[in-house]
């Protein structure tokens, strides 16, 4: 079984339950997180690059991979088992499944 810090009061959670026990917190904001902080604010820490990369929109970079399943609604412990479907780097498909 693995375990988070709940974002909110820091109690540590069980990650297949989903929301915090001493608060009532959920802990899929913490995926939510997690993921922003490899994409948005690793942008942002390079000096401006959150407005070429980091999210998708109009205009900006087409740097996506696609998977199998969503990463937010499904548990934690099944990220390793999800599949990378297509790799897209600068608008062009480099992987595909
Ligand atoms: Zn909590």
């Amino acid at each position: 079984m693995n375990f988070i810090r709940c974002p909110e009061c820091g109690t540590a959670v069980s990650t297949t339950e989903g929301w915090c026990p001493a608060c009532g917190e959920s802990v899929r904001t913490a995926i939510e997180e997690a993921i922003k902080a490899f994409t948005w604010y690793a942008a942002y820490a390079c000096y401006g690059e959150e407005n070429k990369r980091g999210s998708i929109k109009k205009g900006k970079l087409a740097d996506i991979t696609i998977i199998d399943r969503n990463i937010i609604k499904n548990p934690p412990e099944d990220i390793l088992n999800m599949d990378i479907l297509m790799t897209i780097v600068d608008g062009k498909i480099v992987f595909e499944k």
